[in-house]
């Protein structure tokens, strides 16, 4: 099964994904995944991304392009995946259409997990995140002790890109970039919108009917 996930950042699309991957034993392929490990070992792609990122702008076309397509032909992908964080443009949609066909496959779903703007400024700016790969909330999830990590004791720090004004740009790009192929897949008849705003589990419950109803077609 091929999964498209759509979502802003800050709408959970990236645990969902974890989630359904686990659940049905194909890989998630994200590509924000792809660019941190890159950035955190200072490769060229690394540097080059990171640019952007810390910005709150998209990474070029090409550069992500190259990394899904030399992703998407590995064999762990043969009985499908999902994609996370891609295509973000039409013109990276169109992209994968072209390389799919290809592969002799077509995808089965975007899956478009929608949250209003004022929610995901209101998830994004309150996390904090530590070194160990913790990660805590104002609401949600408070350390124990007031900036310092429960688990190994470092300083916790916001992420560049969860500061609120990068969040704002952020979800300004993503609605200015995405909206389209949100568009585009609506035409294709592959879009299904899911609520976001429940909590993570019963988003997933939904995801799973979603998934259950698609196989019986
Ligand atoms: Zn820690």
């Amino acid at each position: 099964m091929i999964l498209i996930l759509l979502g802003a950042p800050g709408s959970g699309k990236g645990t969902q994904a974890g989630r359904i991957s686990d659940m049905r034993g194909i890989p998630h392929i994200s590509t924000g995944d792809i660019f941190r490990k890159n950035v955190k070992e200072g490769t060229e792609l690394g540097r080059k991304a990171k640019e952007y990122i810390d910005k709150g702008l998209l990474v070029p076309d090409k550069v992500t392009n190259g990394i899904v397509e030399d992703r998407m032909s590995k064999a762990d992908c043969s009985k499908g995946f999902i994609l996370d964080g891609y295509p973000r443009t039409t013109a990276q949609a169109e992209m994968l259409d072209s390389v799919l066909s290809r592969m002799g496959v077509k995808a089965d779903a975007a899956l478009n997990i929608k949250v209003p703007d004022a929610d995901v400024i209101h998830r994004l700016s309150g996390r904090s995140v530590c070194r160990c790969g913790e990660t805590y909330h104002v609401d949600y999830k408070t350390p124990k002790k007031k900036g310092i990590c429960d688990k190994c004791g470092n300083k916790l720090y916001v992420r560049d890109d969860d500061k609120q004004e990068t969040v704002r740009k952020r979800l300004k790009e993503y609605h200015e970039k995405t909206s389209p192929i949100i568009d585009y897949y609506r035409k294709a008849g592959i879009l299904i919108d899911i609520d976001g705003i429940p909590l993570p589990d019963m988003v997933t419950e939904s995801i799973v009917d979603v998934l259950k109803s698609l196989e019986t077609l």
